[in-house]
């Protein structure tokens, strides 16, 4: 596995620790379920069709695409709804980090809602790193477990692409 293929690894761990931890041990055990996910293939429709415009973006790693807005570097992604907020502003945030561990500085992020029209917009803080660091040893914790954590039997399970693995 590459580098850039490892820390795409971890941007998408990131997002799952602060999802669902069992969802997380699945993902990290080869159990992938989100290509059977409609709502995965919407928001990357969405995402696509919101930046297909933007001719000003340069990719790194093969993983992280960066555009210039008003001479700044930003890190863009859509989402349909606000209910994995904290998911998606922890992966932008590790990925600013893991940029920022390369010598790039000065990048942000901005998540659209299309739907609300709205936007939030994503900067790294020292408490944030410092939570990056910390989440990135509790993820090692459980991938390392060999039975995944409990199911959470919340409302986000009936949107979980892991669904009937759960609760079959
Ligand atoms: S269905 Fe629920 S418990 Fe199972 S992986 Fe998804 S969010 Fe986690």
């Amino acid at each position: 596995m590459s580098f850039a293929e490892i820390m795409k690894a971890t941007g998408v761990e990131i997002n799952y620790y602060f999802v669902c931890k069992r969802k997380l041990w699945f993902f990290t055990h080869g159990i992938n379920m989100e290509h059977n996910s409609t709502r995965v293939e919407i928001g990357k429709e969405v995402h696509e069709q919101s930046f297909s415009r933007n001719k000003k973006e340069i990719m790194i790693d093969n993983l992280i695409c960066l555009d210039f807005i008003d001479k700044k570097l930003v890190i863009n992604e859509t989402k349909l709804t606000k209910s994995m907020q904290k998911a998606t502003k922890y992966q932008i945030l590790y990925y600013i980090y893991y940029l920022e561990k390369k010598g790039i500085e000065g990048v942000t992020g901005v998540i659209h809602y299309p739907k609300s029209k709205r936007k939030d917009t994503i900067l790294l803080t020292d408490q944030d790193r410092k939570v990056l660091d910390k989440t990135i040893k509790s993820i090692y914790a459980i991938k390392y477990q060999t039975t995944p954590p409990p199911i959470e039997n919340d409302k986000k399970c009936k949107k979980c692409s892991y669904y009937e693995l759960c609760y079959c």
